[in-house]
């Protein structure tokens, strides 16, 4: 961990140098995918394995700040400046570099871009994984097949203010991703010029979705969401759709065995604003692909090695040609997102719920987004999590459910409790815990057991 100081002095040090190492613009795309060529395919256990072993992206994504981007994409270049090229493409709202990074000699052109919003930072992590995948195994088939037919672009953060702040948004509170026709953002100018220079046949927008999606009504996390993005109202099947559609399908088949039942579609409605619909207007087909939960107290390396699995098997796909095999109604039959997953579900407590009204039964829903909080001069990542619902909520599906049938849910109101504890239950009449139990209110809560008059602590909820 460092300080917070150290980090200030480290960016304005890096700003101060011109990102450009190089400055040679790639070939235009051609229009057609290549043809295929060396079978030396991965299968997604042996993607994941190898992940596993060779993985060099940091371990916690929403911690890496654009300084940590900056550098490594420096490193990256200077340590093999034969395989990788890199140039700043310019500048976000308050002065940070954007940067493109490229690699392979082949006439076929990728762009793929990470972090258009700050706060979705899974992918980035994954295309350094990738880069170092490239340059560890440049020399096998599998790699070389990949650097022969493909040129790759990638555009790791493009939105730095945003990741910088962790939010959404760019320094000037735009959505970027709703600035593909207005242009008045610096992110969604250096974007679309970056697009129409090198002009690709297919793109990859890599994005995180909110927590609370899920794999249609299946009660199953979307972990990713895919789309092929479309570009008109009727949604138009045209030869490029039909090409992410068919890559979408190959990422499904990659990334069912690891994530069974956690692969969903991301609705395809057309948005005139949005950038990859208009990029797919204009000749660039988009794949959408969008990270979403997984239920593990740490998330990170689960996530980022589905989008490692993810990516590098479409883009073997599409160098070797395997991805015109591919069955497209693989894509067409993937659960629809949903939104209504809550983070935890407390099931059938008798609820206290310390707003003065009698004891009553009832679920609770609590949902959760992902935080840094800065203490200490330290950086953490945190859940933020609230009560969303209170009531029936038996029809709804969570990323963890705790049965509570005979055990009550009461206020924390004492953040000195531990589990195990025996203890009397306060007056909240008398007593005000901090938060109570209510739509709304942070999730704080304790379960309780009820042992002869005394109670139990069974479980602590705080995040
Ligand atoms: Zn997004």
């Amino acid at each position: 961990m460092r300080s917070i100081r150290f980090c200030s002095v480290a960016l304005i040090g890096l700003l101060a140098v011109t990102g450009c190492t190089s400055r040679h613009a790639p070939a235009v795309a051609p229009a057609t995918p290549a043809a295929p060529m060396i079978p030396a395919t991965l299968s997604p256990a042996q993607l994941a394995d190898i992940w596993d072993r060779e993985h060099v992206s940091w371990p916690v994504p929403p911690l890496i700040r654009h300084a940590d981007v900056e550098a490594k994409l420096r490193e990256v270049q200077q340590a093999t400046p034969d395989l990788f090229h890199l140039e700043e493409i310019g500048r976000s709202v308050e002065g940070r570099s954007i940067n493109h990074l490229w690699f392979g000699t082949g006439p076929y052109h990728v762009l793929l871009w990470s972090q258009m919003h700050g706060d979705e930072p899974t992918a980035t992590s994954a295309l350094f994984d990738i880069l170092e995948q490239v340059r560890r195994h440049r020399t096998e088939p599998r790699v070389t097949s990949l650097l022969g037919a493909l040129t790759i672009h990638i555009v790791p953060m493009l939105n730095p203010d945003g990741a910088e702040r962790f939010q959404r948004r760019n320094a000037q509170g735009i959505d970027i991703n709703r600035d593909a026709l207005r242009l008045q953002t610096p992110e969604g100018r250096i974007l679309k010029a970056l697009r129409d220079r090198l002009n690709p046949p297919i793109g990859f927008n890599l994005h995180n979705q909110n927590w609370r999606t899920s794999a249609g009504k299946t009660g199953q996390p979307a972990t990713i969401s895919l789309l092929s993005v479309a570009f008109d109202e009727p949604r138009t099947e045209s030869p490029g759709r039909v090409l992410t559609k068919k890559v979408c399908a190959i990422i499904r088949d990659a990334l069912e065995p690891l994530a069974p039942g956690r692969v969903a579609r991301y609705d395809d409605e057309f948005e005139v604003r949005a950038f990859g619909d208009n990029l797919t207007k204009w000749g660039t087909s988009v794949v959408l692909i969008e990270t979403g939960p997984w239920p593990a107290a740490e998330p990170d390396p689960y996530l980022v090695r589905l989008n490692f699995v993810a990516l590098m098997t479409a883009l073997d796909a599409l160098a070797t040609g395997r991805v015109q095999q591919a069955d497209r109604q693989r894509y067409e039959a993937l659960p629809i997102n949903e939104g209504d997953l809550f983070f935890l579900l407390v099931r059938n407590a008798t609820v206290v719920a310390g707003t003065g009204v009698a004891p009553f039964t009832a679920d609770i829903g609590v949902v959760a987004s992902r935080a840094i909080r800065s203490a200490d001069c330290q950086r953490q990542t945190r859940f933020a999590a609230r009560i969303e619902d209170l009531g029936d909520l038996q029809t709804m599906s969570a990323l963890e459910s705790i049965d509570a049938t005979g055990l009550v849910a009461a206020p924390l109101w004492d953040p000195a409790l531990k589990v195990g504890d025996v203890v009397a239950l306060p007056d909240f009449s008398a007593r005000r815990a901090p938060h109570v139990i209510a739509p709304g209110e942070p999730a704080e809560l304790v379960i309780l057991k009820e042992q002869g008059g005394t109670y139990r602590i069974e479980r602590i909820i705080r995040y």
